[in-house]
This record gives structure tokens, sequence and C-alpha cells, in this order.
């Protein structure tokens, strides 16, 4: 068994952003559904939970310590790890992994002060983990820090998560191609632009990962208020490309 999730599919700000009356904001403010937390992820086995980045704030509330096998990192953008500055306190003592990007800094005094999370050494880029019940692979992304995607692998099912990241490195790019996802799953923040943003995906550079890789379906995350307006305003999508939304789940062999 395995179950992919996605906690959130917000960028920094989320959606409603604080003070916007823009048409996406108002309306995820009237309908719950339409709200989208910090871009992060959660992969379900019978051995328990890991984390994909840690963006959520109230993580306590939807995990038990006991269940929590460890924290996978893509960087250490406070919206990707702010979630853990709570749990670290947690009264326990067997250790949690967190598997980080090669980042010397870090986040605030995370590294100081890790209480109950063991920052393992870097990930080596490319190279398979075996956790038992699936596999990820990091792969390097583009970003103002250091930042990793990962390559998730069940049997012959892959899911590529890949935020946050504007394009691909040549080498990251040439090993999806390698290796194909099933389910690429994408930083998109913003709506198709004449230039792209500086660290982040829009829709045009995003379609164009997706069909550089050709993963059967692409997936957008961290996604702005800005995208939503578009989407709700009637701006279109290829077919085989889906906005993804907090909650929801992909698995082996099932269609979202
Ligand atoms: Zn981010
Ligand atoms: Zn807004
Ligand atoms: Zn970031």
């Amino acid at each position: 068994m395995l179950e992919f999730q996605f906690m959130g599919t917000g960028n920094a700000g989320g959606v409603p952003l604080w003070g916007c009356h823009c048409p996406a904001c108002d309306l995820a403010r009237r309908d719950p559904t339409q709200r989208r937390q910090s871009a992060s992820a959660v992969i379900r086995t019978n051995d328990g939970v890991s984390l994909l980045d840690a963006g959520i704030t109230e993580l306590a509330d939807h995990f038990s310590f006991e269940e929590m096998e460890r924290v996978l990192l893509t960087h250490f953008h406070m919206d990707h790890v702010q979630g853990l500055f709570p749990l670290r306190w947690a009264e326990c003592e067997r250790k949690i992994p967190v598997y980080r990007p090669d980042d010397p800094v870090g986040a605030d005094d995370l590294y100081k002060h890790p209480g109950v999370f063991e920052f393992l050494p870097p990930c080596d880029p490319f190279r398979e983990i075996d956790f038992g019940d699936f596999c990820v692979t990091p792969l390097p992304l583009i970003h103002s820090r250091v930042t990793q995607g990962f390559l998730i692998r069940k049997g012959n099912w892959r899911l590529a998560y890949l935020t946050d990241t504007v394009g691909l490195p040549d080498r990251t790019l040439a090993y999806l191609q390698a290796n194909q996802p099933d389910e690429l799953v994408l930083d998109c923040s913003e709506p198709p632009r004449d230039t792209p943003p500086r660290n982040h995906n829009d829709l045009n550079s995003a379609l164009s990962i997706w069909h550089e890789t050709g993963p059967r379906r692409l997936w957008l995350t961290h996604i702005s208020h800005r995208l939503d307006t578009w989407l709700q305003q009637g701006g279109s999508l290829p077919e085989g490309v889906f906005v993804a939304h907090d909650g929801l789940t992909l698995s082996p062999g099932h269609d979202a």
C-alpha cells in the first residue's frame, strides 16, 4: 500500500492571501475547499508516514509521533519547514530522521536545536534511497536556496515531486527522461507570463517541463492566488494537466 496525499498546494502566502480581495482569495474565504496551505505532501504506507516538507503549522493535529517515520525536505525556506519548529520539543526518546539538501545554513536554529529531529548528512543527488516499502531519488532543482525534488518509486510506478523550481537542471531533466514518472507534480506558482518568474515556474515553463519529460499526468502545485484567479476567469489547461488541491490523493494504479 502506498498513498501520496497533497497536504498543501499553495505558495508561501497561501490562498486566501491575507489582505487580498482578488476573486480567488474572496472565493477561498467563502469556500474552505478552495483554500491552499503551504506546499507539502505526505506518503502513507503500512509502515507509517513520511512527510514531504513541513510547511503546515499544525502538523501535530494531523499525525501522531508514533506513526511519523521520517521527513524529506526539499529546501529550507520557511514555507517548507515552519511546521518542524513546535514538533521538535516532543517528549520522546526516538529520533525522527530528516533527509535534507546540502544547505549548511538550514533555517533559524533548527540545526542547533533539532530536538527530536535528526538532520542526516545531505542527500546525494541521483542516488536512490530504499525505505523498504518505497524508494526516493533526490533530484537537484533550480531555486534561490539549495533545493531538491524527489522521484518516488514503488515497483514500476513513479511520481516526481518537484517544488520549488524554475525550469530544471540538465542532469535532472536527463534523469527524468531515462526514468519517466507516471505522475509529475510540479511547481507552477504563476499563470502564463512573457518572462517566467525568477524562482518559480509559470504555466508556460511548467508545460515545457511536462512535454520534455513526458509523464501521463501533470499536477500543478505551489499555486498563487494569481494562478487561481486566472483559472477562475477562464484560463484553460491542456488535457492531462490538473490543478492539485489540498487533500487530493494519488496512488499506484488508481486515477485520482
Ligand atoms: Zn515555497
Ligand atoms: Zn488574492
Ligand atoms: Zn522556496
